[in-house]
């Protein structure tokens, strides 16, 4: 679609050029000469007083494809054998969804020796399982897993998908949405439903958790959410005498993938729980390096609480993942909270701001971090911090 413009209505004004954001117009001589560019964003039409410039007509939206015949599924997650508590949570969802919906709820159940977890699934609230057990789904390998869920999602075609906002959602179930083509909503607390159009409405906090944004896909299928563990309540576990397990097996895992196994190395639990610390210091890139964390375990001890990290400092591999605060990483809120050498980008303070206090220390004045600070400390985190810990100790007596 591209502007229109009536070269008989146009007395070269000049003031659609003049308004352009873009650049995008220029008058050569008399001419006006429309150059690429051009976003539609209507600032040239309002402006034309001899109607020479128009905006296409929108064009609606696309026909949406008919109702795909398989219903709503769940992503089984299950690692060892074991199954995550979302599974059962989202099963109930979709058991509700599915009633309205007079649809049938399907669980996708990915792993190696993992058949025992079918009846659980029945129980739970599913009318099917497909069932895939092959050595490579034995681990979680994403590829795998994304791979295995679009060849069956192609091959069956659901109308809603709908898996936990876990580490292993959260990591393959975009994967996913992008190979099908559709839209995915992450991390909902609340699903209904338009049944005319059977949509899919997909709820969940937005800027930061001041509002709640309802979000449909309404031009592609499958309709595709990730849910916050715990938001859903699970069925009572029924007998599992009811269902079928439909036992698939998929071409994707004969090809050799780009990943692969290696090993699981157990991660150090943290001293303290960070999500329940009253206290809590979180270093960022300013750290320079993973030793000075040590300066902030120092502080964190003497004050009773736990240390956190920015996504900066956890993707430099300085801290484990668990420590990692924001969007991607835990949510705090603790009665105090000391920000050391972090910015203060929007997904940092997403997982902090509502901290009763927050300190924070950075040599930048300019830094996001201040905007939300109650105290600011303007320069550097190793002259600060150490003189933090010195006078705590002072004042407790310690050497
Ligand atoms: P930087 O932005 O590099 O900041 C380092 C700061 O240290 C600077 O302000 C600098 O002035 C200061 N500094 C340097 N040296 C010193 C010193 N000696 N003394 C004092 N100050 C010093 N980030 C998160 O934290 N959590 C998340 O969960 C998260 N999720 C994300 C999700 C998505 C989808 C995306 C796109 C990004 C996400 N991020 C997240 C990353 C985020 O955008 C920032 O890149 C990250 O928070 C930056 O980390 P940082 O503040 O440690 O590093």
């Amino acid at each position: 679609m591209s502007l229109i413009f009536y070269s008989e209505k146009c007395i070269a004004c000049g003031q659609c050029v003049e308004v352009c954001p873009f650049g995008v117009l220029r008058l050569e001589g008399e001419t006006l000469v429309i150059g690429e560019g051009c976003n539609l964003c209507g600032a040239c039409v309002e402006v034309c007083e001899v109607a020479a410039l128009v905006l296409p007509e929108a064009a609606g939206p696309a026909p949406r494809p008919g109702v795909p015949p398989d219903g709503v599924w769940v992503f089984a997650e299950q690692r060892h054998g074991v199954l995550a508590p979302v599974t059962a949570e989202l099963l109930g969802e979709a058991r509700r969804l599915a009633a309205a919906l007079n649809v049938k709820v399907a669980a996708v159940l990915l792993g190696e020796g993992v058949a025992s977890l079918a009846p659980k699934l029945l129980g739970a609230g599913a009318h099917r399982v497909y069932l895939a057990e092959h050595p490579v789904l034995k681990e979680f390998l994403e590829e795998a897993y994304a791979g295995a869920l679009t060849e069956l999602a192609q091959k069956f075609q659901p109308e809603i998908i709908l898996a936990g906002a876990t580490y292993a959602g959260r990591a393959f179930i975009p994967r996913v949405a992008a190979a099908l083509k559709t839209g995915l909503t992450a991390d909902c607390t609340a699903f209904d439903l338009d049944l005319e159009p059977r949509l899919l409405l997909q709820t969940r906090p937005a800027f930061g958790g001041n509002i709640m944004a309802t979000i449909i896909t309404p031009r592609t299928y499958p309709q595709m959410a990730t849910a916050r563990p715990g938001v859903f309540k699970s069925r009572p576990p029924a007998a599992a005498n009811q269902g079928e397990v439909l036992r698939v097996d998929l071409r994707c895992l004969e090809a050799p993938g780009r990943t692969r196994f290696v090993s699981t190395v157990a991660e150090i639990k943290e001293r303290v729980a960070l999500s329940a610390a009253e206290v809590v210091v979180a270093g960022g890139r300013g750290l320079k390096e993973a030793k000075n964390f040590r300066l902030l375990e120092e502080l964190a001890n003497l004050l009773g609480g736990a240390v956190g990290a920015s996504r900066g400092a956890v993707d430099a591999g300085w801290i484990p993942y668990a420590h990692q605060i924001g969007q991607t990483g835990k949510t705090v809120s603790p009665k105090l909270y000391i920000a050391c050498g972090i910015s203060g980008a929007a997904q940092h303070l997403v997982g902090m701001q509502s901290a009763d206090f927050i300190v924070a220390i950075n040599k930048d004045p300019q830094a996001p971090i201040f905007q939300v600070a109650d105290v600011g400390l303007v320069g550097d985190l190793f002259d600060i911090v150490p003189a933090l810990i010195q006078e705590i100790k002072k004042d407790r007596g310690l050497k």
